[in-house]
């Protein structure tokens, strides 16, 4: 591991101050991918600014009706809060289909929109890897590919986002608060994250002088008919092969609303909002729900080792969109095994 320094960050304005001085600066957080990345070599900083002592720990009402969720609210506080198991309980499944109690207990709620993927190429400093060193080859095109992206990819990375909490957050359409040299501003989560392009090593839109400060969920939390499917290798401890956020307002026995996000098949959570069109104003049946699940991944392609994920893919969705019209979510069966 290499020599760096070390700093606290006493509020956002010195936070923000720290980092635009800084280019090799990082700001820490919980530390549970920073420090993991360090220690592989993955990761360079010269020096870390600690933000972790920050007063952004809150959960609040907004004057609209929805949630704002400070950016260092450790992911445990969130998934119980009351307010999010009542109202916005998709999202509290998705935190708790992540990591591990002790992990969860130590990762923020900024963090986790920004840890970075899980291909292990990317963590073999031994390989190539345009997201780790740009311009040096992807290992997994040709390699082990079996964790990787099925939509959304580049011939320059088929990398994944590894996080459950911002598949859930694409679903519920929040947005993420962020402040740099250039003032504050307000970002939709279908903004936030990338897809590979031939930039793979960004991975979103936040710029590197800013902090992000916030998360905003709107009123609206599907509560009623949600689900959270997580589908890995093991039920614990891992990440997504696939996973899928459901959202669903069901009236007259026809869904008046629809959201959908995919997990674990791109380099952001995966939206597509002609497919929650063709739900709109549908009855929720079988066959609507299969329809759906051919449109979403009408583009869908393998490398090989993941060809599977196209299939369980579109068994996931269909499963997903059924658990959330019926009012059985995953999530209650997650709770008792956690
Ligand atoms: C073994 C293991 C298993 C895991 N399994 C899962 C899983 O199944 N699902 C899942 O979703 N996650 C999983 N995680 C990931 C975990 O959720 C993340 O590591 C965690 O959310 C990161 O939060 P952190 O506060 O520790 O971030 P840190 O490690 O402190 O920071 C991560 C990155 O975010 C930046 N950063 C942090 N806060 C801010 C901020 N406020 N503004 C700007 N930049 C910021 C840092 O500079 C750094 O680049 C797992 C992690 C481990 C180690
Ligand atoms: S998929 Fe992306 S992260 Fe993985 S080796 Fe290729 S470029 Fe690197």
């Amino acid at each position: 591991m290499i020599n760096f320094s070390y700093t606290r960050a006493h509020d956002v304005a010195d936070a923000v101050r720290q980092i635009a001085a800084d280019p090799a600066a990082k700001f820490i957080a919980g530390g549970t991918n920073l420090i993991d990345l360090m220690k592989e070599n993955v990761a360079r900083p010269l020096h870390l600014i600690d933000i972790a002592h920050l007063p952004l720990d809150k959960i609040e009402e907004t004057s609209d009706g929805g949630l704002r969720i400070g950016a260092l609210v450790p992911n445990s506080d969130l998934a119980y809060h009351p307010e999010i198991e009542a109202r916005y309980p998709l999202l509290g499944s998705a935190i708790l289909a992540g990591a591990s109690q002790q992990l969860r207990n130590m990762a923020s709620t900024g963090g986790n929109l920004l840890q970075r993927t899980r291909c292990f190429y990317f963590y073999d400093t031994a390989t190539p890897c345009n997201k780790r060193v740009p311009g040096s080859g992807c290992s997994a095109i040709d390699g082990i590919n079996r964790m990787h992206a099925i939509l959304g990819t580049s011939e320059h990375c088929i990398a994944t986002h590894p996080s459950d909490m911002c598949v859930a957050l694409a679903a519920l359409e929040a947005r993420v608060l962020v402040t740099g040299t250039g003032g504050a501003r307000s970002i939709a989560f279908a903004d936030f994250h990338r897809l590979p392009g031939d930039t793979p090593e960004i991975d979103s839109t936040v710029r590197p002088d800013e902090i992000i400060t916030a998360i905003e969920l709107p009123p609206k939390g599907f509560a009623g008919n949600y689900t959270y499917l997580k589908i890995r290798d093991r039920l614990s401890y891992a990440f997504a092969l696939v996973s899928v956020a459901v959202g669903l307002e069901i009236d007259g026995g026809m869904i008046k609303e629809a959201r959908l996000a995919l997990g674990g098949v791109a380099h952001k959570p995966w939206r597509d909002r002609d497919v929650e069109a063709q739900l709109t104003g549908a009855p929720p049946t079988s066959e609507t729900f299969q329809r759906a699940a051919e449109t979403m991944l009408h583009d869908a392609r393998g490398f090989g080792h993941n060809d599977f994920k196209i299939e369980l893919a579109r068994r996931s969705i269909v499963r997903g969109l059924t658990q959330a019209a019926r009012g059985t979510p995953q999530s209650q069966i997650d709770k008792r095994i956690k």
